[in-house]
C-alpha cells in the first residue's frame, strides 16, 4: 500500500508541472505571511515547477554556503597572526593545494551531488515532506528537529566512517579524503563519490526517516539542518582551535580540535559533530593519550624551569609529540595495509 502510494507520488512530483503555479497557493492568505515566506512562495511561482525550484535552490544554497564558509578560513590561513591557534602550525595549505582541492570538490558537486539534489524533491514529496508550502513551521519545532538530525547523523557517521577505515574500503574509497593530514576548510568535501553517497545518507536519511514516521517535516527545516551541517564540516576541517571555538564552550562538540587529530593520526575520533560516541566506545584512546602526554610534558618542563612556559617552549613540546604521533601512525598504516593489493 505504502509502496504504491510512494511510487505514484514520486512519479507525479517528478513530472509535475502546473500551467499556473500560483494555484499552489490558492488557499493561502498572503497578508499573514512573513517576508521570508512571501519570497519562498514567489520563488516557486516564478520557477513554475516545484522540482526545478527546489533543485535550483538546493544547489545554489549548497555552493554559496560551502564556499562562503571556506573563504574566511582561506583568509585566516594567509595571515600569520592566526598561526598561534593552528593545530598543526608547521603545515599551512599552499595556494596550489587549495586550488587542486577546489577543482575536485567542484567536479564532485556538479557530477555527483547535482543529480542527487535534483532527485531530492520527488523523494522528499514521496516521504511526505512539505516543500513549496507556506507558512513555515514554528522555530521551536524546527530547532528540535534539527537537534535530532544532528544526533542521528553523528551516529550514522560514527559507524560508517569506521567501516570506511576497514582496509579494502579505506584503500578504494576513504584514502582520498585522508590526502591532507593537516586539513583545511575546503578539504571537508574532498572525497570519493562513494564516500559522498555513503556519508550523505546520514545527512539526508535522518530527515527522510523522521518524515516517514511522523509525516511532519518542512524542507526549510532540512535546509537549516544542511546549512548547519555544512558549517560544522568546514569548521571541523579548518585546522584551527580558538579559545572561542564551540567545543571550548560546549564540551560535547567535536570541532576541529577533535577531527584534526583524526587526519593527523589516521585513526580515532570517527564521529562528526559530537565527542560522546568515541568516548563511550573508546575510539578516542590514542587521542586522549596524546593530549595527556602533552599536558604531562608541559607540566614536567614547567617544573624544570620553575616558571610558566613561554609560547615557544610550549609549541616546541607540542611539535615534538606531534611528530612522534605522525611517525607512529605512518608505520601502523603501512604495516596494516601493506599486504593489500587492490
Ligand atoms: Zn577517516
Ligand atoms: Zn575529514
Amino acid at each position: 500500500m505504502y509502496n504504491a502510494t510512494t511510487l505514484s507520488s514520486f512519479a507525479t512530483s517528478l513530472f509535475y508541472e502546473d500551467e499556473n503555479p500560483a494555484h499552489l497557493y490558492d488557499t493561502i492568505d498572503f497578508s499573514s505571511l512573513s517576508w521570508l515566506e512571501k519570497q519562498w512562495a514567489a520563488w516557486y511561482i516564478f520557477v513554475g515547477n516545484p522540482v526545478l525550484a527546489t533543485g535550483l535552490m538546493s544547489f545554489i544554497l549548497h555552493e554559496l554556503v560551502y564556499f562562503g564558509r571556506c573563504v574566511p578560513w582561506m583568509i585566516i590561513d594567509s595571515m600569520p597572526y592566526f598561526r598561534q591557534w593552528k593545530l598543526q602550525p608547521n603545515k599551512i595549505p599552499t595556494a596550489a593545494q587549495q586550488w587542486e582541492c577546489t577543482k575536485l570538490v567542484l567536479l564532485t558537486h556538479f557530477t555527483v551531488e547535482l543529480p542527487q539534489i535534483f532527485l531530492f524533491h520527488p523523494l522528499a514529496v514521496a516521504f511526505g515532506m512539505q516543500t513549496f508550502q507556506v507558512p513555515f513551521p514554528d522555530l521551536k519545532t524546527m530547532a528540535l528537529q534539527v537537534a535530532l538530525f544532528f544526533i542521528i547523523e553523528d551516529a550514522w557517521h560514527y559507524v560508517a566512517h569506521q567501516a570506511l577505515h576497514y582496509g579494502p574500503l579505506y584503500r578504494r574509497i576513504h584514502k582520498l579524503h585522508h590526502k591532507y593530514s593537516a586539513p583545511f576548510g575546503l578539504a571537508a568535501e574532498y572525497a570519493h563519490p562513494l564516500e559522498i553517497l555513503i556519508l550523505g545518507m546520514g545527512t539526508v536519511g535522518g530527515p527522510l526517516l523522521y518524515c516517514y514516521l511522523t509525516g511532519s517535516l518542512h524542507i526549510v527545516t532540512m535546509y537549516t539542518w544542511i546549512v548547519l551541517r555544512l558549517w560544522q564540516a568546514v569548521d571541523a576541517h579548518s585546522g584551527y582551535d580558538f579559545p572561542w571555538s564551540l567545543h571550548n564552550i560546549f564540551p560535547l562538540w567535536s570541532g576541529a580540535e577533535h577531527h584534526d587529530f583524526h587526519h593527523m593520526a589516521f585513526t580515532n575520533n570517527y564521529s562528526t559533530s559530537f565527542r560522546y560516541l568515541d568516548f563511550i566506545f573508546g575510539t578516542d584512546n590514542k587521542y586522549r593519550a596524546y593530549r595527556k602526554r602533552i599536558a604531562e610534558e608541559k607540566a614536567k618542563a614547567r617544573a624544570a624551569v620553575k616558571h610558566e612556559l613561554s609560547k615557544a617552549e610550549s609549541d616546541a613540546i607540542e611539535a615534538k609529540l606531534m611528530a612522534e604521533a605522525e611517525t607512529e601512525e605512518r608505520e601502523w598504516s603501512s604495516s596494516t595495509y601493506a599486504h593489500l593489493t587492490l
